[in-house]
Parts: C-alpha cells; sequence; structure tokens
C-alpha cells in the first residue's frame, strides 16, 4: 500500500511516496529518492508463512533457537507484566531428567551453525535447582551454543555471577531504571545484590554478554533518562540497554501503562525523537537496529512478505517448550491456557514435533490493519496471539514508538523531517496516525491550524541513531 509523506527539511516542504509491500520510497514526482550513504545488502529475504488460526504454523529443526520455560513463578510482581495472567494456570515446573531423556530425540540442530538456548521465568533464578542441572547438561552435549536468560537481579550473588560467567551466559537484567518503582522493589538498594550485578556487569561487559534491559511505559517514557541511570549506574558512557520498546498490553494493568490521549501519544513522540536525534538514546541497541534495518529495507527494497513477526515465535525453527515436554506459543504461556482466539497456547509435544501447530497466533497479513500500516516493517504486527481492546491498545503504542524509528531513518535518508503521512489509496489513516507529531490542532468548529514543532532547532541525529 502506497502512502504520501510531507516532511520539512532545509528547503521546505518536501512530499514523498513510500510503498510498504515493496519498500520503495520516491520523490513526489516519482523519481527514487537516492540513498545518501552505502547502506550494506543484508541475507537474501525469504517468504514466510503467514499463520493464523485457519492455516497454523508448523515447527521443525534445525532450529536455532530454543526457549524453554522453567515456570512462571517470580518473586517480582511488575505492574504491566505480560505473565500475569497466565501464572494462575501453570503447572508444576516438571522435570530435568525426563526432559534431558528424551531430547535428541526431537532437537535438531545445524552443524556449523549453534543454536541459542534461552531460560525464561518467570523468574529463572527462582528456578536455580533446575536451572542449574539443565545448563550444565545442555553445555556439555552442545559446547558451541548460546545461553541466554533475562534476570531481574533480585537472586544474584557471588557464586551466582560465578556459575553463569563460567557457563559462558549471555544476561539481561531486567531493571527500568528511573522507572523501576512499575516493577517493585529495587535490587540495586540492597547492599549485597547491587554489588553482584555490577561485578556481572563489569566481567561480562567485555565480550558483549550483558545488558540492563528496560521498559518504556507511562511512569517510564524517557530513553535519556533511562540511558542517563545506567550510565551514572554503572560509570561507563557506553553501557548497553535491551529492549527498550514501548510495552505490550496484555491485561488491565498493561492498558493503565499504556499512553492514553492523542496528546499523549503526539508528547512521547516529540520526546523520544528528540532524544534519538540528540544521540541521548544511543545506547539503546533495538532502536539503533530498527533504523538501520528500516534503511536497508529501503535501500534493498525488501518485500512485505518475508516479513515475520517482531518476536520470531512464528518461525518454525524458533521453540518455546516446559520441562514436560510441552510446545507453547512462546515462554510467556502456560500451556493450560488458551489464547484470545480460543485455540491452545499448548501446540502439541516435543515426542510428536511434526503434529505441533500454531493456531493461537495470527501473523500481520491476516489482521485488517497491518497491511494498511505505514510502520510495517519497523512494528511487524505486534504481538501475534493478541485480540480486541488489548491488542488495540498495543498496536496504537507500537504506532507510535515505531513512528519515532520511521522518522529517524527518513531523515538520515532524506534530510527532511516527516510530519504527516497519509493512505494514498483507501481509507485515510485516522489523525493521531496522519499527524506523526501532534502538529495539527482542531479549533473552534473543527478547522484545523498547524502547530509550528520546534524539532528542526535541535542537534543533529548521530549517525548510529
Ligand atoms: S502499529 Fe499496529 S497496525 Fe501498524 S504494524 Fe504495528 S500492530 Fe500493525
Ligand atoms: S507471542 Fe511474541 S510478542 Fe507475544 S508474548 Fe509471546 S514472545 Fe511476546
Amino acid at each position: 500500500m502506497r502512502f504520501v509523506i510531507d516532511a520539512l527539511g532545509p528547503q521546505g516542504r518536501q512530499r514523498f511516496v513510500y510503498d510498504n509491500v515493496t519498500s520503495s520510497l520516491t520523490q513526489g514526482d516519482g523519481r527514487p529518492v537516492a540513498m545518501p550513504f552505502e547502506i550494506p545488502a543484508p541475507a537474501p529475504w525469504q517468504s514466510v508463512s503467514a499463520i493464523s488460526r485457519d492455516t497454523p504454523g508448523l515447527k521443525g529443526g534445525p532450529f536455532r533457537r530454543i526457549k524453554i520455560q522453567l515456570g512462571l513463578q517470580c518473586n517480582y510482581a511488575c505492574s504491566y507484566c505480560n505473565q500475569a495472567s497466565q501464572r494462575p494456570a501453570q503447572e508444576g515446573a516438571g522435570r530435568v531428567d525426563a526432559f534431558l531423556a528424551t531430547l535428541a530425540t526431537w532437537l535438531s540442530v545445524e552443524r556449523h551453525r549453534a543454536p541459542t538456548f534461552e531460560f525464561w521465568g518467570g523468574e529463572p533464578l527462582v528456578y536455580w535447582k533446575l536451572l542449574q542441572p539443565l545448563a550444565e547438561a545442555l553445555r556439555q552435549r552442545h559446547p558451541d551454543a548460546g545461553l541466554f536468560l533475562i534476570t531481574n537481579g533480585a537472586l544474584l550473588d557471588t557464586a551466582k555471577v560465578d556459575w553463569l560467567d563460567r557457563m559462558g551466559f549471555a544476561v539481561g537484567i531486567s531493571h527500568d531504571g528511573p522507572g523501576q518503582a512499575a516493577r517493585g522493589p529495587d535490587p540495586l538498594e540492597v547492599p549485597a545484590t547491587r554489588a553482584a550485578i555490577l561485578d556481572l556487569y563489569r566481567r561480562f561487559k567485555p565480550q558483549g554478554r550483558v545488558s540492563f534491559n528496560a521498559m518504556l511505559h507511562r511512569g517510564n517514557a524517557s530513553r535519556a533518562q533511562v540511558q542517563a541511570f545506567f550510565v551514572a549506574l554503572t560509570g561507563d558512557a557506553d553501557v548497553p540497554i535491551g529492549e527498550g520498546h514501548w510495552i505490550d498490553a496484555y491485561d488491565d494493568a498493561g492498558v493503565r501503562a499504556c499512553l492514553r490521549s492523542p496528546a499523549e501519544h503526539a508528547m512521547f513522540r516529540r520526546q523520544a525523537f528528540a532524544e534519538a536525534r540528540a544521540g541521548c538514546a544511543s545506547n539503546f541497541g533495538a532502536l539503533r537496529g530498527k533504523v538501520e534495518a528500516f534503511m536497508a529495507s529501503i535501500a534493498h527494497r525488501r518485500p512485505a512478505s518475508s516479513l515475520g513477526q517482531k518476536c520470531g515465535m512464528d518461525r518454525a525453527d524458533h521453540l518455546a517448550v516446559d520441562l514436560h515436554g510441552n510446545v507453547l506459543t512462546c515462554q510467556n504461556v502456560a500451556a493450560g491456557t488458551a489464547a484470545p482466539n480460543g485455540q491452545p497456547h499448548r501446540l502439541g509435544t516435543t515426542a510428536a514435533i511434526e503434529r505441533v501447530a500454531l493456531a493461537s497466533g495470527t501473523h500481520w497479513s491476516r489482521r485488517p490493519e497491518c497491511p494498511r500500516c505505514p510502520v510495517l516493517h519497523i512494528c511487524r504486527g505486534s504481538c501475534m496471539f493478541l485480540e480486541g481492546p488489548l491488542w488495540q491498545t498495543s498496536c496504537d503504542a507500537a504506532y507510535s514508538d515505531a513512528v519515532v524509528v520511521f522518522a529517524l531513518a527518513f531523515e538520515l535518508l532524506t534530510g527532511t523531517v516527516p510530519l504527516r503521512i497519509d493512505a494514498l489509496e483507501g481509507e485515510p489513516l485516522p489523525d493521531t496516525r496522519r499527524d506523526l507529531f501532534g502538529s495539527d490542532a482542531r479549533v473552534g468548529a473543527g478547522a484545523v491550524v498547524r502547530r509550528v514543532i520546534p524539532i528542526h532547532s535541535m542537534s543533529p541525529v548521530r549517525s548510529s541513531a
């Protein structure tokens, strides 16, 4: 679908046309936009299968990413947790020896490409007695495999840091920086835990094996403040910050943590764009990666048919399992629950992996909204199993987040800042999606006035995003 973009640059207003199916970006008169610098070509695109309840996805090896769900117990209770609604339905954790006994019968991996094993909770360190023997057995069987976990850090101590280091783990430490109150207690306020977290950081950083993972929500909407927090904590100007995107809404608490009014959305977009443009969000690897990926999609004409879901769990070679051998929609769900579309989150079992059917999610191409969305290549359809008002709230948040990436990449490619975007064919976009930074305000009898947004007075964006 094609969109017309009004943008502002040193030469004044300019018009462009963007096609989200072919990733072409042209001037208003049809001339292609010349790329201002060389953008390396990514690996060749491949078409993906568009899963849905009526066209279930398959799972099959060789597997590249295996997410092992140890259980959903957690020692924290984050207000916006995406697992909260699942927790009451979880089964007991299962047995490591039984899991390992059948592993070789279903786990095929590439000979020259080691897989990554991820260990998920809840809080994975709550399951220390399962985690330790399981990871050690997997390390023995797959010496080159990546091992990864995300922890809130509250249970870290010197012995656990030593073990994680010895095992070659990469670790994400969930912490919202200045917005940590939304997660509950702060492990950094406990001296021994703070020391263990900083010890881990110092030991893992040189090999690129650690990040602080922060989420954006109403109580934590400034990437610049998050970055300043972790730079001050670690004394490291280059501290890596993971995740860093807006939360999805999985329940009422999640909805309350999302942006509410058009004015809040506009304010967030302006602030996030300004912060990134001024280089105050440069430690957010995912933000940088999305800007680069979007520029590459335009430079090399990425077809929309090659876009899977944002989390990758629609892929056949990405697998989420629990220790009972249940294959799950993803690591955030319990086997006994159903997705909002009525399909079970338990997709089958590892014992019959050829019969696993992913019907609990909906690929973006099978939703009415996403194919008509200008930020499709950046967002990739939000969470694949959400539906109804929760999906809509998550979609709205994802749009505002992705608009910032769109504008950053667009400015790097064209030297202009996009202010308005609209569909060239079919239904116009809603006002709040057309007007990217809230530069239009309705007054009196519906008349529109244009506000001047002082985004051009800010310092230039760093080339890294
Ligand atoms: S912002 Fe919403 S409509 Fe656009 S791709 Fe994401 S989920 Fe789909
Ligand atoms: S399906 Fe993907 S986006 Fe949705 S909860 Fe699972 S991992 Fe997250």
